[in-house]
């Protein structure tokens, strides 16, 4: 009797280990089958894999939630809540919450970065023609009176309120698609799905500390200079979110323009990085930090992550070389020959 009793308990201990959550459940398929879905939305193809018996349902409920989020924050859609916002005149615009959240946190990022991460950035942007594709290399003169339109700081959040100040628009897309994975993964959950993988163009996010079969998420991280990964990297849940250059860019008499800004110079940010990637917790929060580093460079992205302590991150530097946070260090693995510096605190 006893044994038996034993035999059941090491049993359900082993369902839990092999599964994602810390509900010990019977499965009544085999946890390893999984489904995946697809979406274009924030001018990036979306991929969500989910895992276990509510998998579909929660496949639908995540790609779903992020069209819905592409028409809430999207620049372009007349009917979009940032639109609305960017239309308004100079006067104040009501917003939902959800909306006025991330734009809190989008201006809390402003300051805690020096300035590197800016949502108001859109006249500039479209200036150089990133928003279009019709891309051309603004003279000083144009870029110095756009910048006057521009500045986080001169925007105003009230009670799930916006104003900006007339000639100024915003843009969410540094945070969206961070956000937009936070988000998704919470409506996966709340299908019941404990194990699933988003793939957001560049912005890698997890559910479940493993996958079904006990083993970690291994995320290949981008090689700016060739085809594949430069890198991989093992982890649990959470989000690992490149910002790149080669994203989008365009070239002119020699001279290559990317689509990340230094908001101090209205130019593409030349700080010596190809790329960067954040690795924490939540999507937003490591989104709004990679375009950051990318923008700070290796020296201002140091500084960075010893104030906040509480992400890590990989810096892809032009010369070719790696700098990683020790936090990542047993979890990290080169695929490429380069130097690589471990930061310690
Ligand atoms: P991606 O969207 O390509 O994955 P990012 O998250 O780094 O990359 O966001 C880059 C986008 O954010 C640009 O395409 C542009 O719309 C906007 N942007 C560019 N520079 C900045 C900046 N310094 N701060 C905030 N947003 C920026
Ligand atoms: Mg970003």
């Amino acid at each position: 009797m006893r044994k038996t009793t034993l035999l059941s308990t090491a049993l359900i201990c082993l369902a839990m280990l092999s599964s994602c959550g810390d509900k010990p459940e019977v499965p009544a398929g085999d946890p390893n089958t999984k489904s995946s879905g697809s979406v274009f939305a924030m001018d990036t193809y979306m991929t969500v894999t989910a895992y276990g018996d509510d998998r579909e349902a929660g496949v639908s409920a995540a790609t779903e939630e992020m069209t819905r989020l592409e028409k809430l924050w999207s620049v372009t859609d007349e009917q979009s809540e940032i639109y609305a916002v960017n239309h308004a005149g100079g006067g104040s615009t009501a917003v939902s919450g959800e909306t006025a959240e991330l734009l809190e946190f989008a201006l809390d990022m402003h300051e805690a970065t020096g300035g590197a991460l800016d949502i108001s950035l859109y006249p500039v942007l479209r200036a150089w023609g990133f928003t279009t594709g019709e891309y051309r290399v603004p003279d000083e003169e144009e870029i110095a009176s756009l910048l006057e339109k521009t500045g986080a700081e001169k925007i105003s959040l009230g009670d799930n309120t916006v104003t900006l100040p007339e000639d100024m628009e915003i843009d969410l897309g540094a945070v969206a698609k961070g956000c937009a994975g936070d988000k998704a993964v919470a409506a996966l959950k709340e299908q019941g799905v404990e194990c699933a993988i988003l793939d957001l163009g560049g912005n890698i996010q997890t559910l479940g500390e493993t996958k079904p079969d006990g083993t970690k998420w291994k995320i290949g991280i981008r090689d700016p200079y060739g085809e594949g990964s430069a890198a991989t990297l093992e982890t649990g849940e959470g989000a690992v979110i490149t910002s790149g250059g080669y994203e989008r860019y365009f070239e002119q008499d020699g001279k290559v323009y990317k689509h990340i800004l230094d908001p101090k110079t209205g130019r593409p940010a030349e700080s010596g990085l190809a790329s960067a990637t954040a690795i924490g917790d939540e999507g937003r929060y490591c989104d709004a930090l990679s375009t950051s580093l990318y923008v700070l460079g290796a020296e201002g992205a140091e500084e960075l992550w010893r104030k906040r302590g509480d992400f890590d991150m990989v810096l892809i530097c032009e010369d070719g070389s790696f700098v990683i946070t020790e936090g990542i260090e047993q979890s990290f693995q080169l695929t490429v020959p380069a130097e690589l510096k471990v930061l310690r605190k």
